[in-house]
């Protein structure tokens, strides 16, 4: 996917990818039955459908900001390939594209703390030690969501790798504080960028607010990956932790993005984009 580029009132966004997984289809969806999810997206031989790995770049006054790095490059080939794993360019490539380095990111933003999320934070350095993959930047996730990620339990820990945040907390830059920096609830990071407490896929999940000149637009994250399950709340992902909270967060999104007709970004939909607004709803494909 090349980097697609928006406004948001004054502020400049660009969607780039870290490529595309496949995983299985009924885990995306939790109840719902396939012969009701395979109309949405048909999964392949083995069950699988394929998943975006968008992140949100923002020209913001603080400099750039990255919400969410992807896999990363540090999975085993093993696992890269259980997961399909390609892409044309990844992250880094996207980037370059748009002319930018690794070492202009000022802030990388975490949704959360998932391998699919936070897998690129962090890189393999030339001795063999864990390195931030963006050098000058101050990395930022939630609390509980680091409590979390770094305590989990036997059905969360599948999602959570240590490598990609657990050496951000441990190392300074010069005199100045960890280069992970933790957020507690909602957060304005500038003037025109906030992060929005979203539980219910983890239960600090956050989405990513753009607001400037009267537009708003929002990156959803996990909280609603695909365009199909902000329509329907009962659309929940298995991988869940909090399913019912899950949905009442949808609900109160939806009842926000209606009142602002905010632009609305899905991270894992291959296939859509969506303005909210009254009337027909305007669904883009692209
Ligand atoms: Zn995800």
């Amino acid at each position: 996917m090349a980097a697609c580029t928006h406004r948001v009132g004054r502020v400049k966004v660009h969607l780039v990818s870290d490529g595309v997984f496949w995983t299985d289809g009924g885990t995306n969806f939790g109840v719902v039955p396939k012969t009701l999810w395979e109309k949405v997206i048909q999964p392949d031989e083995l069950n699988r459908i394929p998943m975006q790995l968008r992140c949100l770049l923002i020209e913001s006054d603080a400099g750039l900001i990255l919400v969410d790095t992807g896999y990363g490059d540090k999975l085993a080939p093993r696992r890269q390939e259980a997961l399909n794993l390609h892409g044309m360019f990844r992250l880094g490539g996207e980037l370059a594209t748009l002319g930018y380095k690794p070492e202009d990111v000022a802030i990388v933003l975490n949704t959360h703390l998932h391998g699919d999320h936070a897998g690129g934070n962090t890189k393999l350095a030339e001795d063999g030690s864990i390195a931030p993959a963006f050098p000058n930047a101050t990395y930022m996730a939630q609390r509980l969501e680091l409590a979390d990620a770094t305590y989990p339990n036997e059905r969360t820990r599948n999602a959570y790798f240590p490598e990609n945040f657990l050496p951000l907390g441990n190392l300074c830059r010069g005199n100045q504080d960890t280069v992970l920096h933790v957020l507690n609830g909602d957060t304005h990071i500038t003037d025109t960028v906030r992060t929005l407490t979203t539980p219910g896929h983890t239960r600090a999940h956050q989405a990513v607010i753009v607001e400037s000149a009267g537009e708003s637009a929002i990156f959803l994250a996990d909280a609603v990956p695909w365009a199909i399950t902000f329509e329907k709340l009962a659309w929940v992902a298995a991988f869940d932790v909090e399913p019912l909270v899950s949905m009442e967060t949808k609900r109160s999104l939806r009842d926000w993005a209606w009142r602002k007709e905010a632009l609305l970004f899905f991270q894992h939909d291959p296939l859509m984009r969506k303005r909210f607004s009254r009337g027909e709803g305007g669904i883009e494909r692209r």
